[in-house]
C-alpha cells in the first residue's frame, strides 16, 4: 500500500545540475533473507538485525548493470529476476552523488546537516575519483539517456554539454522550440538565441561537436555531429583548422593523442575530485521491517 505521507524528498536546487548524479536500484529482500538464512545460516531474528545494518557498496548501488540481490526495472509490477518475488519484497535504494569542490561544498554541508540521523536512514560514503573519470561517467549517463536513432539527439547532446559548461542557465527554456544550433563568428563569448536558432562561439560549438562525436562513436553510424558524420581524422583536422587546438594549446602527434588531450581539456584538466554519496535507506529500512514481520510470522 502507498504510504499516507509522502517521503520528504531531498532538495538539490542549490547545486549545479552537472555536479549531482542520481542512481537508483532495487534490492530484493527475499533474495537477501535467503542469503542470510539459507547460505549464511543465520536465524531469522539475527538475519533481520544484520540486514538492517547492511550497507551496499557504491559499486552495487551505482552499477550500470545490477547483480543479485539487486536489479533494475521501471515496471512497477516487476518480479525479482532471480527468485520471482513480488513487489512487496523489493526496496528501492536511491543514491545521490555530489562532486566535491567550491561550487558544492557549502550546499552539501548544509544538506547533510539537515538529514535525519536516526537508524542510519541516510548513509554517507566518500570516495575519490579524477576529473577524467567523472567526465566519462557523465558521458556514459548521457549516452544511456539519449536515443541515437532519434534525430533530435544532436540538440539534446548539445544542451547537455552546455548545461555542464554553464550550469546556472535554464537550458530547457533556451532550447524550447529550438530547431538548429550554429557556429557564430560574430559572437565573442557564450551563446545567443535568435528565432529558432542558437548561435555558439566557435570554441563552444567545437566542443559540442566533440561531445557529439564521443557520444556516437560506438553507435552503428558512429561519429555523427551537427556537421555530419566525421571520422576522428576529420574531426581533429576540423578542430585544427578552426584554431581550436592552438587556442587550447593542444598538440598531439597523431589523432589518438590529440583526442586524448582534447578530452582532458573538456574534463577540466587532471586533478582529483572527492565524491560524496548520500544513500537513501528509508524505504529499505521500512521494507526490511515489514518483510521480517511476514517472514517471522
Ligand atoms: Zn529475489
Amino acid at each position: 500500500m502507498a504510504k499516507a505521507a509522502k517521503r520528504k524528498e531531498l532538495d538539490f536546487t542549490e547545486f549545479p545540475p552537472s555536479s549531482v548524479t542520481e542512481f537508483s536500484t532495487i534490492v530484493c529482500l527475499a533474495c537477501v533473507f535467503d542469503i542470510f538464512t539459507t547460505q549464511l545460516g543465520f536465524a531469522p531474528r539475527t538475519a533481520y538485525s544484520e540486514i538492517r545494518k547492511y550497507s551496499p557498496t557504491i559499486a552495487e548501488l551505482t552499477a550500470p548493470k545490477a547483480a543479485r540481490p539487486f536489479f533494475d526495472s521501471d515496471d512497477k509490477q516487476a518480479h525479482c529476476p532471480y527468485c520471482n518475488a513480488a513487489k512487496r519484497w523489493h526496496a528501492r535504494l536511491e543514491t545521490v552523488r555530489i562532486e566535491g569542490g567550491k561550487a558544492t561544498d557549502t550546499a552539501r554541508r548544509a544538506l547533510i546537516k539537515k538529514l535525519p540521523q536516526k537508524d542510519n536512514q541516510f548513509q554517507l560514503i566518500e570516495t575519490k575519483s579524477d576529473k577524467r573519470a567523472i567526465f566519462f561517467d557523465w558521458l556514459d549517463t548521457l549516452v544511456r539517456n539519449l536515443d541515437l536513432d532519434d534525430a533530435g539527439w544532436l540538440l539534446e547532446a548539445t544542451r547537455a554539454y552546455l548545461a555542464r559548461l554553464e550550469p546556472k542557465t535554464n537550458w530547457n527554456e533556451v532550447f524550447e522550440g529550438l530547431r538548429a544550433v550554429r557556429r557564430s563568428q560574430r559572437l565573442n563569448e557564450g551563446w545567443e538565441r535568435e528565432g529558432s536558432r542558437l548561435f555558439l562561439t566557435p570554441p563552444i560549438y567545437n566542443e559540442a561537436l566533440i561531445v557529439q562525436y564521443l557520444v556516437s562513436r560506438s553507435h552503428v553510424h558512429g561519429g555523427q555531429t551537427l556537421e555530419g558524420r566525421l571520422t576522428l581524422f576529420e574531426l581533429v583536422r576540423r578542430l585544427r583548422y578552426s584554431g581550436y587546438l592552438d587556442a587550447k594549446e593542444i598538440s598531439g602527434a597523431d589523432q589518438a593523442e590529440a583526442l586524448d588531450a582534447i578530452i582532458e581539456k573538456l574534463a577540466g584538466g587532471q586533478g582529483k575530485v572527492k565524491l560524496y554519496h548520500i544513500v537513501d535507506r528509508r524505504e529499505f529500512l521500512d521494507k526490511v521491517k515489514s518483510v521480517y514481520a511476514r517472514y517471522a510470522a
